[in-house]
This record gives structure tokens, C-alpha cells and sequence, in this order.
């Protein structure tokens, strides 16, 4: 049975891409009736932070990644397996597979004359008794890494070097912790980011070391931002918190993160996790850079608000507006809202001229809408309003005769009536929204907005 794991480090936010690769892991585990081991690559104490590794269990059961599937097994954590990392380093040491070393860098580069050329080999036949440990490397021939996602890649083994596996006080590094705990928990295939294709030529001769088969290895393809740079915390919105925060559903953001490097093959993008699952394979992942695409992102999200059921839609706006305002009223607007925010926090501004006791002036929508007759058409407008049939049809063509008077066009026209009882410029569609305002607020904002 297929065993996959996704081993994050909780050394900050939670990316999107290690989210992707997450997708990627469970969709396999869930296809084949597979298990999905979540492992917390805890063993940097100096970088690691509690919150961090909640913040990761939170996220992946955000999109969907938790225990209520089966196929899910943990979270274990990999400080919990030290003593089987020594045990590892103590046999591979027995077995002559990995000597100690006490050379300094500084040893190191006087002999080679390069800070460049790695390891030397100095201590293999020195026979120590302490210091770090190196894991022996061949001299000669390749290492052949048969990646599913980049195909057949070689590397030259006398440009490797007999790497560290544990430190002088006996602390086991990363590259073998990794290993030694995918053995243990019988992992068949390893996909992860293309970052680890290094660790994956020194892991290919661990794991024979150790007694195991290699992993079918896949390494999956770099996600970069606009300017094709590798996204980064510093540059780039990384976080899936803040696209969270932001009002993303998780449904858009699982869907869009599975199309980072996969596609179903046919023109298809929008399409639910269960119609993904079955199709997707690491074969067909492509091995170029995946380009993460905001706007493309925003543009699925709205496709999937759209696709809410109206009460469902409600509840998910619940926690972006005031708790305060009237449900009822809200209720009002929301069909109208739901066809134009592509966000979910979006809401907020959309509807929030409803509620409060004046609209949230913007300066720069004020002038932009002052443009062409604004107080004649205020005023006109008002004039008009008190014995008016409380309806969009006669609302709008009371404002469509206001504005000819003046030779302005209803959309001219509407703009100073618009900013007047939103305070901007765009907004729901203005007459719907003026009915559910009601006469009185209406005409109090346009007295209060020509005084
Ligand atoms: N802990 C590693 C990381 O966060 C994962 C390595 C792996 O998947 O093998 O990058």
C-alpha cells in the first residue's frame, strides 16, 4: 500500500507550498487507500516555536487534511524518534558505513585550497573514537535518482562528499533523522520540494545503509511570484493564515494549489478535491517552475463564492461583519454581494453603508463623483424622492429624469447619489440598494452630504 508522509519543520507561517505539497501527498494517500503520515520535523530547537506547529495542524485541517479521513495518521513528532537516530548513527558506525572526524572547516579548506571543494575523505582510515560522524560516500560512478517528477537524474558521485550525519555531541542531523524515521514508518514514495533533491542523492545510499529499499522519490517543481522569483516569506503573500484571514475558501485555495505544477489534463481547472483526487498522479507533474497567480487565485474564489448556496454564503460572511447589524437586513443584500467579491472580507465595505449611522466618507470618491452638476443632481434628485413609489424600477427612472435634465447620463448621474449614501464610488448595484436603505436614511445622507 502506498505510504506517504508530509514532514514540515515548524520553523514559521505555514506556505502555500508546503500546503501543496500536502495536497499532493494526501490526494495519493486518499486514491489508493493509502496512509498519510503528518511527522513535525521538530529537531531545530533553536528555530522551532509551539505555535508554529499548531498553526500547521490548524491549516492542514483547514483544507481538509485532518483526522476525519482515516487515511490520516498522527501528528508524530520527530524529536520523540532521537534515540532510534543514535541507534541509526551507532550502527552505521559498526558497520564501517560512517567514521569519526574531527577536522575544523578551517582544516578542511587548508588542505583542499578551496572553501568550495567539500569533505577530503581525511579521516575515513584515521580510526577515531569521537567527533562528528560522516557517512562514507562511493568515490566513483553515479547516483542515479529515478524522480517521478524530473525523470532520471544523475549525479556524479565524485563530486559528493562524505556528509555529516552527527554532530560531535552525538546529535544526529537532519538529512539522517529524515531517513531513519521514513524507514521506520515504511514510507513507499516521497514527495517534497525540489530544495530536498540533495538530501534525496545522500538518502539514496542512507536508506540501503540502514537496510532499507529507497522511496520512489518526486521532487516537486519550485512555485514562484510574478517575476518568476521562488516565492519568499519576505517578497510574497505565503502565508495560508492570511489567505485564510483573508476570506479565501479553502475549497478555492485546495483547488488552486493542486494546479501548481498538475492539471487533470483536459482544459478543466475548476473542479472539486473528490473529481481531483482519482486523476491526479505524480507522473504528471510537471517539473517546470508553477507560477503562483493571485489573481487567478482571487478569480476562483469568487467563481467558488458564487457557487454557495445563498445561506451558506450568509454564515461564511458572519465573521467579517460587525455582530452588531441586523441579520435580517444583510440578508437583504447578500444575493446582490455575492456575485461581485472575490474575497470574503470584501463584504465588509460592500454592505456596511446599511449599517452604520453615516457612510464611511472617502475624500477621494467624493471629488471623483463632484465632477459634473453634483448638487443639482443631489438636490434634483431629493426633490423628487418624498412622494416616490419605494421601488428600484421608479428609483432608478427618477434619477434617469433628474440626470437629463442636466444632459448626464445615468451612470454620470448616479455618482454623486452613490457617494452620498456609501461614501464611494463603487459599491452593489445603487438602486437595489437604496430600497433596502428606505426613504428616510436616504434622504437624511443627501440633506447631510449638500449642506
Ligand atoms: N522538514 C523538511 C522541510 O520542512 C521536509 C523534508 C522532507 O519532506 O523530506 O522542508
Amino acid at each position: 500500500a502506498v505510504r506517504v508522509r508530509f514532514a514540515p519543520s515548524p520553523t514559521g507561517m505555514f506556505h502555500v507550498g508546503s500546503a501543496r505539497a500536502a495536497l499532493f501527498n494526501w490526494a495519493l494517500a486518499e486514491q489508493s487507500g493509502g496512509r498519510f503520515i503528518l511527522r513535525i520535523e521538530d529537531t531545530d530547537t533553536t528555530r522551532n516555536r509551539p505555535e508554529w506547529t499548531e498553526g500547521i495542524i490548524a491549516a492542514l485541517d483547514w483544507i481538509g487534511v485532518n483526522g476525519t479521513n482515516p487515511a490520516f495518521e498522527g501528528p508524530y513528532f520527530q524529536s520523540a524518534f532521537e534515540p532510534q537516530h543514535r541507534e541509526a548513527v551507532g550502527k552505521l558506525l559498526a558497520d564501517g558505513r560512517a567514521y569519526f572526524c574531527d577536522c575544523t572547516r578551517e582544516d578542511v579548506q587548508a588542505r583542499t585550497g578551496s572553501e568550495h571543494k567539500g569533505y577530503d575523505g581525511h579521516c575515513r582510515s584515521r580510526g577515531l573514537s569521537a567527533g562528528a560522524v560522516r557517512f562514507r560516500m562511493p568515490d566513483e560512478g553515479l547516483t542515479v535518482i529515478d524522480d517521478l517528477v524530473r525523470g532520471r537524474v544523475e549525479f556524479p558521485n565524485d563530486a559528493q562528499e562524505d556528509f555529516v550525519i552527527a554532530r560531535s555531541d552525538g546529535s544526529p542531523l537532519y538529512v539522517l533523522a529524515n531517513a531513519v524515521d521514513d524507514i521506520t514508518q515504511a514510507v513507499t514514495h516521497v514527495a517534497r520540494g525540489e530544495e530536498h533533491l540533495p538530501n534525496a542523492v545522500r538518502q539514496q545510499h542512507l536508506w540501503p545503509a540502514l537496510g532499507a529499499r529507497p522511496p520512489v522519490w518526486a521532487h516537486l517543481p519550485v512555485i514562484v511570484n510574478e517575476q518568476r522569483k521562488k516565492l519568499s516569506k519576505r517578497r510574497d503573500k505565503v502565508a495560508l493564515e492570511g489567505y485564510r484571514a483573508e476570506g479565501y475558501l479553502p475549497e478555492a485555495m485546495v483547488n488552486y494549489l493542486m494546479l501548481l505544477g498538475w492539471g487533470p489534463g483536459d482544459d478543466r481547472e475548476i473542479m472539486p478535491w473528490s473529481e481531483m483526487v482519482p486523476l491526479f498522479r505524480l507522473e504528471d507533474v510537471n517539473s517546470a517552475n508553477a507560477f503562483f497567480d493571485e489573481k487567478k487565485l482571487r478569480a476562483f474564489n469568487g467563481e467558488y463564492i458564487r457557487a454557495l448556496p445563498l445561506d451558506t454564503f450568509e454564515e461564511r460572511c458572519a465573521p467579517y461583519l460587525d455582530p452588531a447589524w441586523d441579520r435580517e437586513t444583510f440578508s437583504k443584500v447578500a444575493a446582490l454581494a455575492q456575485t461581485r467579491i472575490g474575497v470574503l472580507s470584501e463584504i465588509r465595505q460592500n454592505v456596511d453603508f446599511l449599517f452604520l449611522d453615516e457612510p464611511d466618507f472617502d475624500q477621494g470618491s467624493w471629488d471623483k463623483a463632484m465632477k459634473n452638476s453634483p448638487e443639482e443632481i443631489l438636490d434634483g434628485y431629493l426633490g423628487r424622492l418624498e412622494l416616490l413609489n419605494w421601488d428600484t424600477d421608479s428609483l432608478k427612472t427618477a434619477l434617469e429624469e433628474v440626470g437629463a435634465q442636466y444632459g448626464l447620463k445615468l451612470g454620470k448621474a448616479q455618482a454623486p447619489v452613490r457617494v452620498a449614501l456609501t461614501g464611494r464610488t463603487v459599491g452593489l448595484p445603487l438602486f437595489e440598494s437604496i430600497e433596502v436603505l428606505g426613504r428616510e436614511r436616504t434622504q437624511d445622507r443627501i440633506r447631510a452630504a449638500l449642506a
